[in-house]
């Protein structure tokens, strides 16, 4: 099995071996039986958020295919009482499809998201002013080194921006999602929390608007992207956004011109040390906040204009959304999408001292 067919960007060599699980049994067993032997192993949604290395994958490939989604009993007096458990292989856009016609309000702003629901927390997906990591209750995993099944509370996940524990190396596989969704009055959605959203929809960012209206605006907007999967737009090709936002100091930041794009973070507290059996004397000391650039805008104004491509490279920029590494030729290697994002990391590190961070998941190839 090659890997460009499984994957977004199309692109990435052959699997050793490949399984597709269909039951979470057959999940579990697969990632088991390969762990114990030592065999390499990856699990695989639906492939738009990784770059595969032309030379393949070692071991074996386990795609996983489970489904369902069952309404579990309402939580009385809470504010999301609608709760939900969905299997990993199940469809995020179609289980966004799906809460939007039930009138359930909570994810609707994450339409339009490739790829798998079991997926969703490994980078705790978000767009236009939604995450995942509002709605998550909880997820069951299978712990590879206990090598067994147990239910994660969301908080434990340490999910943040693009980021999570399992991101982050915690060997586990998603096995299923909870979910706690809001049952509004009249099928609205959550307050709009993204200004290009509220404005495609004639409100004001907090309003809410109704659920399928919001549905069709993010779906609408993010095709004008090329960010919604579609087999005639080619600027689809791709895996979503390449790069990360980087997130910088306040004092970094007001080096860069003053048009540049950027967002104030929520300061993280300093930590108190305090010895045993004293108080603490002093307050803290003030933190330093942080805060967001656009990596669209710092690559475009690194000189990398929409549409750009290498020399006889197949990988290109996408014509429509600066952040977007695309394989619109149809004819990219991993190697050339690698060899692009390289060439723009090191344009914008060399214009603005800022190191772009990828955000697909790298296997068998690297930056
Ligand atoms: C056009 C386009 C637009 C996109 N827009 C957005 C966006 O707006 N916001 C956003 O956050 N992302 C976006 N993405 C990225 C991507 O869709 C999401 O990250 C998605 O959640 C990936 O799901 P997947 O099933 O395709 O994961 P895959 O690409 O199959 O896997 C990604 C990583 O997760 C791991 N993984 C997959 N399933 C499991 C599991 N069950 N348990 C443990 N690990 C697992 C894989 O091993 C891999 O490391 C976009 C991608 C594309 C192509």
């Amino acid at each position: 099995m090659q890997l460009a067919e499984l994957t977004t960007l199309r692109v990435g060599g052959p699997a050793e071996r490949f399984v597709e699980a269909t039951t979470v049994d057959a999940l579990v067993e697969a990632v088991l039986e390969a762990d114990a032997v030592g065999e390499p192993w990856l699990v695989l949604g639906g492939g738009s958020n990784v770059l595969v290395g032309d030379e393949g994958v070692e071991g074996v490939v386990v795609r996983v295919a489970t489904r369902g989604i069952e309404r579990l009993a309402d939580v009385s007096g809470s504010a999301r009482p609608v709760r939900l458990r969905v299997q990993a292989g199940e469809s995020w856009d179609a289980l966004v499809a799906h809460t939007v016609e039930y009138g359930w309000a909570g994810i609707e702003a994450l339409s339009g998201i490739p790829g798998s629901t079991g997926a969703a927390p490994i980078q705790n997906i978000g767009a236009y002013g939604q995450d995942l990591a509002e709605s998550l209750v909880s997820v069951e995993v299978l712990d590879i080194e206990s090598g067994e099944r147990r239910t994660v509370p969301a908080p434990d996940l340490e999910l943040g921006y693009r980021t999570s524990a399992l991101k982050q190396g915690w060997r586990a596989v998603v096995l299923s999602v909870d979910l706690a969704l809001e049952r509004t009055d009249g099928a609205r959605s959550r307050p709009v929390g993204y200004a290009q959203l509220a404005d495609a929809l004639g409100v004001s960012v907090g309003d809410r608007a109704p659920l399928a209206g919001v549905r069709s605006a993010v779906l609408a907007l993010r095709a004008s992207k090329g960010m919604v999967l579609d087999e005639h737009d080619p600027q689809s090709v791709s895996a979503g956004s390449f790069f990360t936002n980087p997130i910088v100091t306040e004092s970094f930041a007001l080096r860069l011109p003053g048009d540049a794009p950027r967002w104030p973070q929520q300061p993280e507290p300093a930590p108190l040390v305090v010895p045993l059996g004293s108080e603490p004397a002093t307050p803290p000391e003030p933190v330093e906040g942080t805060v967001k650039l656009s990596a669209a805008w710092l690559i475009e104004h690194a000189g990398i204009a929409r549409g750009f491509a290498l020399p006889g490279s197949g990988a290109s920029v996408s014509t429509k959304h600066t952040l977007a590494l695309t394989n619109a030729s149809g004819r990219a290697t991993a190697g050339e999408v690698a060899e692009l994002a390289r060439y723009i990391q090191t344009r914008v590190a060399s214009e603005f001292g800022v190191v772009l961070h990828p955000e697909p998941v790298f296997v068998g190839i690297a930056l």
